[in-house]
């Protein structure tokens, strides 16, 4: 068992190791820092094998690489945020599956939201998982054939597929069957372990959906998701550091699990005499301890960790509010501006 002042000179290592001044000034308080806040300011992933650590809610990740900003069948979105990095697999079936979702007619391809954080771990904002660059997030709006600016992917509103004048249903002048097949194409790959949506979203699909029943269990109902879906990949074989989530039940989930969520009570408000639960932030010594070694590795740049970087997206031009307006109306009819093509991509192991 470490002592204290181990403890404490590691603290004082790492912290020197990554820049955080913070952490150093205040050392001795240094254990009790939410590890979101260390992950949050990491900007670089580390130079190392690429390594999903511990649990999509509870780890971090060594040798992330990121999606490029552009691909002729994606666009990465809210760019500030730094969080398009993932575990080369996740970034490879970004990929494909954006090709997938152009071939299905889902626009030009596919908006990304959040994937990770550099190094993975805790964020500051939003998300519980998204931790070991397993996670992505994808916009129920199609990517539009002209490239949105850097400015329009921090500002484009999300738009949600609920009618929030109702009580859990979806907006049928939103929803259409092309989301239907662009949210069961996503559950359709072996290595998609969960897709999440709103739970409307799937008592939607449990009622509509004719493809492959059995495809539609791994589609899970959970809060917010009613604006993006949610992707999660298993474990990538050899990767023992990863731990892998408990199966899903067989079947379709449309069923009692999905009926409770039509309750009241995942919606009820706490009694107003409950005691406050006071938060208690996840620090890095509650991740797996490899973690402190990935924050503590030296970083690869940018360029080098970021998976293909050949494609040249053409510059936005002047349609971009045309365009906005388009996409929040929720309309997957978009200018059909020729698609240009990738020049070729390195092959990442
Ligand atoms: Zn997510």
């Amino acid at each position: 068992m470490k002592t204290g002042f181990t403890r404490h000179l590691g603290s004082i290592t790492l912290a020197a190791l990554i820049g955080l001044s913070f952490v150093a000034s205040n050392a001795a308080s240094a254990d009790d820092t939410p590890a979101k806040q260390i992950f949050g300011k990491v900007q670089l992933p580390s130079n190392s094998a690429p390594s999903p650590i511990g649990f999509y809610a509870k780890g971090c990740m060594a040798g992330a690489v990121a999606i490029p900003t552009d691909g002729p069948t994606w666009q990465a979105m809210r760019l500030s945020r730094n969080r398009r990095w993932g575990n080369p697999a996740m970034i490879a079936f970004l990929e494909k599956f954006s090709q997938d979702a152009a071939q299905l007619g889902w626009g030009s391809g596919i908006l990304i939201g959040d994937i990770s954080q550099p190094r993975g771990g805790p964020m500051i904002t939003g998300h519980a998982s998204h931790q070991i660059g397993l996670d992505a997030d994808i916009w129920f709006t199609p990517k539009p054939a002209q490239p949105l600016s850097a400015q329009a992917r921090e500002d484009l509103p999300f738009t949600s597929m609920l009618d929030k004048s109702k009580f859990l249903t979806v907006n049928s002048t939103r929803w259409t069957p092309t989301h239907a097949k662009l949210v069961m194409q996503a559950a359709s790959y072996p290595q998609v372990e969960r897709v999440f949506v709103n739970p409307a979203i799937k008592k939607k699909l449990c009622e509509t959906w004719t493809g492959d029943r059995d495809l539609l269990g791994k589609v899970r109902p959970v809060y917010g998701h009613d604006e993006h879906f949610h992707i999660r990949m298993f474990c990538p074989p050899g990767t023992p550091s990863c731990k892998a989530q408990a199966p899903v039940a067989s079947g379709d989930g449309c069923d009692k699990s999905l009926a409770w969520w039509f309750t009241k009570e995942p919606w009820a408000k706490p009694k107003p005499d409950a005691k406050p639960v006071k938060p208690r932030f996840i620090t890095l010594a509650d991740l797996p301890k490899a973690c402190a070694a990935v924050l503590a590795a030296p970083a690869a740049s940018e360029q080098s960790a970021t998976f293909g970087t050949a494609y040249v997206a053409p510059q936005p031009q002047s349609g971009d509010a045309a365009i906005q307006q388009a996409i929040t109306a929720g309309s997957t009819d978009l200018p059909d501006n020729a698609i240009p093509i990738p020049r070729s991509r390195p092959v990442l192991q």
